[in-house]
């Protein structure tokens, strides 16, 4: 008998105390290396989700693992809230190294909680508080996080309908979602468009939106389906922000730390945004997050935002470990050229696979749309979504050994995540799993 399903099985008994998703992805993990997970049976499987985005190095690199020992060697201590440490310092220190010398010139770091929503939850009290404003233009399709207030935030409505009474004041603006472009032109006049209604809306004192405290988006949505913004727009929500005087957040959990082929995705377009939250890699597969923003915005009181686990040593050791790895094998280049392999590829797959509607990604931020062609075209080009078609694919490459997420606004996005490490080799076997199994799903 297998152990993975007598695992699975026991799970699923104990359901109702232990949630959890082995529906979509039914894998008891017994361990993992580099970008491979084992289940506990032996079966070796890729993995293409790395932890939504968070395991840059893949699984256990020896550069994390070796720092996270040196904390136990050194008795270092675990906990320390947030005061200062010798692990700090060299934390912050290869934080600040890694930034655009302009924005590190002009900023200051909060650390926060352990996940990306709490960060999100202090950039957003810290441009409240500095501006004394209280609404937040937030896009379609974004996500921040699960918490109440992020949440609130993110535009996916799915989740959010069964919660009632969630936060006021956050208007919802279209992003340059271009293969569904919510004006019904795509390419460049689909985005030039999306930017004039912006800054129609903050200019007309008529359109109900008031004097916001910040902008947030992702410059690259991830949970939203893999959706790089045009770097041309990107800049122009500088131009409208700047000119305002409205803060500009990028929310760089799921982008940041090399993922697009930058170590940050706004680089892509040269701005400097007025902060940035970071989640995810930044810990080196542990948790960790901080905001890090213009000390302009400084105008919070000391406390402001406070939490228990924001001096996670551990994490920090991997963090900078991690960033020092990234930095010194130009990973950043690596990404960028393995991420074009594997857009290539699947864009040859397209060609002769028409419930592929669109293939996109910045660097190993990529997904792939899965389309219903044989219904009618919308008025932008692109068909209706297939969610059902993209499961079975999620199922057919799990069943060959490949893990993948599926996910985006209409659930139809099979989105690609691997660790920065991923070789051409290790990819090109990626993309024919995939290639295999997108066959046999589409039969
Ligand atoms: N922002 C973005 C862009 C994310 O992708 C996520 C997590 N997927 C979050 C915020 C929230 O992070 P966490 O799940 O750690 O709260």
């Amino acid at each position: 008998i297998s152990k993975n399903k007598e695992l699975l099985a026991q799970q699923e008994k104990r359901e109702s105390n232990a949630r959890s998703y082995p529906r979509r992805i039914p894998i008891a993990i017994d361990r993992a290396e580099g970008i491979y997970v084992y289940d506990v049976d032996g079966k070796r499987y890729y993995d293409c989700l790395a932890g939504a985005g968070t395991l840059a190095l893949g699984h256990n690199h020896p550069v994390v693992i070796e720092a996270m020992e040196q904390v136990i060697k050194d008795k270092r201590p675990l906990h320390t809230l947030d005061l200062t440490t010798p692990v700090k310092e060299e934390f912050v220190s290869e934080v600040f190294s890694s930034l655009p010398e302009e924005f590190a010139k002009r900023a200051k770091i909060q650390f926060c909680g352990p996940t990306g929503g709490d960060a999100i939850e202090a950039a957003v009290k810290l441009v409240k508080t500095a501006t004394g404003r209280r609404s937040i233009l937030s896009f379609h399709g974004g996500y921040h996080g699960a918490t109440h207030g992020t949440m609130s935030l993110s535009g996916m409505l799915g989740p959010k309908e069964r919660v009632q009474g969630l936060v006021p004041d956050v208007h919802f603006l279209p992003y340059p979602y271009m293969y569904r472009c919510p004006f019904g032109i795509g390419g460049e006049e689909g985005h030039r468009i999306s930017s004039r209604y912006i800054e129609h809306l903050l200019d007309d004192p008529e359109s109900g939106v008031l004097p916001p405290a910040g902008m947030i988006f992702e410059a690259v949505q991830g949970e939203g389906g893999s959706i790089p913004a045009p770097v041309e727009w990107v800049r122009e929500m500088r131009r409208i922000t700047k000119e305002r005087g409205i803060p500009l957040i990028i929310d760089e959990v799921q982008t940041g730390i090399g993922r697009t082929g930058k170590l940050f995705a706004f680089e892509h377009a040269g701005i400097i945004p007025d902060v940035i939250v970071l989640s995810k890699a930044i810990g080196g597969s542990l948790p960790l997050s901080v905001v890090i923003y213009d000390r302009e915005l400084d105008r919070w009181s000391p406390g402001a935002h406070i939490g228990t686990f924001r001096g996670n040593q551990m994490a920090m050791a991997a963090g900078t470990a991690t960033l020092r790895f990234i930095k010194a094998n130009d990973l950043v280049s690596h990404v960028g050229q393995v991420g074009d392999t594997l857009i290539r590829s699947l864009r040859h797959l397209q060609e002769d696979t028409p419930e592929i509607g669109d293939v996109r990604g910045r660097g190993l931020m990529v997904g792939v749309e899965i389309v219903q062609p044989h219904q009618q075209q919308a008025r932008n080009g692109s068909y209706p979504a297939n969610p059902e078609l993209a499961s079975r694919i999620q199922r057919e490459c799990f069943e060959r050994g490949l893990i993948l997420e599926v996910g985006g606004r209409h659930g139809s996005v099979v989105r690609f995540l691997p660790p920065l490490i991923i070789t051409e080799e290790q990819m090109n076997e990626v993309i024919a799993l995939f290639t295999e199994a997108v066959r046999a799903a589409v039969q």
